[in-house]
């Protein structure tokens, strides 16, 4: 016995969108969000005149439903809406071409970032961050071949190459064809004077920009280790989340290699996001700089920051005597070691950023016991950077109850963060080229993660979005004021 099987059954009524995914499905969150959040900028480029063009909210609805399960490429994006349920009922049945949603997505990529803090700030406004967050970084994939990064000699090379058989080509053309021009420029020749021109622009850069090595499909990215090891062009995403849902409240693509230099521009990033400065700032080893934490003191931020050497030591693996084991006295300038010998302030050296670090030699470490745990050399030598202060402070907090619970957050706030983005969303190649392009594609990826979050939470809530936004808004519009939902759009969902 089957349940009936008819393929041409007729209906008696239409099929409602509606009834196309389950009522709790992602779909329906991003689809709520987007049809609130303010998309003014991207409609006051569309002209009044001329065949009606797709609406904004639908292209925007589909492409980051495919950031969010792992569709990219607008073919598939295209082909999605003639085959898949979701992207139907995202879509109402309308078939965008690929053009159209390519034309799209670089056409209005810098408001995307606008939307991105529109979700954020609707994160905020449902109570979903802080108190702390946590700043890292990931190296993501550039669109582009390894193979395809070269030196200024090989860049040289490959233009001398290409130039001779350019002339090769040039002759049997002429040979064949004498003074007449039967066709346009071969193709073989077009091919290769397209890349003659990109490998001269590649070079070009590489020489502007004293680089050593630059990829000739993509410009911008740099050659960058990964946690496996392997070397590849790539760029260094930047992170601030929350500790609450790991909202990302924060998001940016860097080409330098190492987080040093991350921290003003990701507090910054927060400022402008979320409208005031974090409280709680975490971040690992790669983050710790003396101006960096004399950067978050001036600005009243409590910091949980390590220096490099913090975590080797506190696990006991130096080989010798570790640094922490020597005592300061400021009052005397010299430092105390563990055999309790006075090692003296001895010379000074004068480093390239203009700043002073000095040197203390103890005196009596051929007469010690301790030597062989102690010092390779004839005489153990202590170091001081006239800020040492800041790590000597920061490492005292760190080392408080508070503080160590505090740091530990970390790594269940961001790095799940990474993990989410690269295995469920696969996000482990960039697709668009340039800085400029791959920021906004990783702020993209950033959105889609604060809907799913967003999503999770109502769901955990048995709520749905329409009645948090009620709940926020108090059944008026006042949210829609506070995080740029235009009124009527938010009366739709309250
Ligand atoms: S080797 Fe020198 S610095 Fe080290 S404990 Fe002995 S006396 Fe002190």
């Amino acid at each position: 016995m089957f349940k009936r099987y008819d393929q041409k059954q007729q209906f008696l009524l239409p099929f409602n969108l509606e009834e196309f995914v389950p009522e709790n499905h992602i779909a329906r969150v991003l689809n709520d969000i987007i049809d609130v959040v303010n998309i003014d900028a991207i409609e006051s480029t569309y002209s009044e005149e001329g065949c009606p063009a797709y609406h904004p909210r639908l292209l925007l609805k589909i492409i980051l439903y495919g950031y969010l399960i792992n569709i990219r490429s607008s073919r598939k994006i295209n082909h999605m809406t003639q085959t898949d349920t979701a992207f139907m009922y995202l879509a109402a049945m309308q078939k965008p071409d690929f053009h159209t949603i390519c034309r799209f997505r670089s056409t209005h990529l810098d408001s995307i970032k606008e939307i991105f803090s529109q979700v954020v700030t609707f994160c905020k406004e449902m109570d979903l961050i802080g108190p702390s967050i946590s700043i890292d970084g990931t190296k993501v994939k550039a669109n582009a071949s390894p193979r395809q990064s070269k030196s200024s000699e090989a860049l040289e090379k490959e233009i001398n190459k290409i130039l001779r058989e350019s002339i090769e080509i040039d002759k049997q053309e002429d040979e064949m064809y004498g003074d007449s021009t039967p066709y346009q420029m071969p193709e073989e020749l077009v091919d290769k004077k397209k890349r003659l021109d990109k490998i001269k622009a590649a070079k070009k850069k590489l020489d502007e920009e004293k680089l050593t090595k630059i990829n000739i499909t993509d410009n911008d990215a740099r050659i960058m280790k990964h946690k496996d090891g392997s070397k590849k062009p790539s760029y260094n995403c930047q992170v601030a989340v929350d500790e609450k849902e790991q909202i990302i409240v924060a998001a940016d693509v860097v080409i330098e290699e190492n987080d040093l230099h991350q921290i003003e521009p990701m507090i910054e990033n927060v400022k402008e996001t979320l409208g005031c400065k974090p409280t709680i700032v975490l971040a690992d080893a790669g983050y710790f700089s003396y101006d960096n934490i004399k950067f978050l003191l001036d600005e009243e931020i409590d910091a949980y920051i390590p220096d490099n050497f913090y975590e080797v030591e506190k696990r006991g693996k130096t080989k010798k005597f570790r640094r922490s084991l020597f005592t300061y006295d400021e009052e005397k300038d010299c430092y105390y070691c563990p055999a309790a010998f006075e090692i003296p302030f001895t010379r000074i050296q004068k480093r390239k950023d203009d700043t002073d670090l000095r040197y203390y030699v103890c005196n009596y470490c051929s007469l010690c016991v301790l030597k062989n745990a102690c010092t390779e050399s004839e005489n153990r030598t202590i170091s001081r950077d006239p800020r040492e202060y800041l790590m000597e402070n920061m490492r005292a907090k760190l080392n408080t109850e508070e503080g160590t619970e505090q740091y530990q957050k970390r790594m269940c706030t961001v790095e799940p963060v990474f993990g989410q983005m690269k295995q469920d969303r696969g996000f482990r190649e960039f697709l668009l080229r340039g800085k400029r392009k791959t920021k906004i594609e990783f702020v993209m990826m950033c959105t889609v993660h604060n809907v799913k979050k967003i999503a999770d939470f109502i769901k955990r809530e048995g709520k749905s979005l329409k009645e948090i936004l009620k709940m926020i808004t108090g059944g008026g519009n006042e949210c829609g004021d506070k995080w740029g939902i235009t009124v009527g759009k938010a009366n739709k969902l309250c």
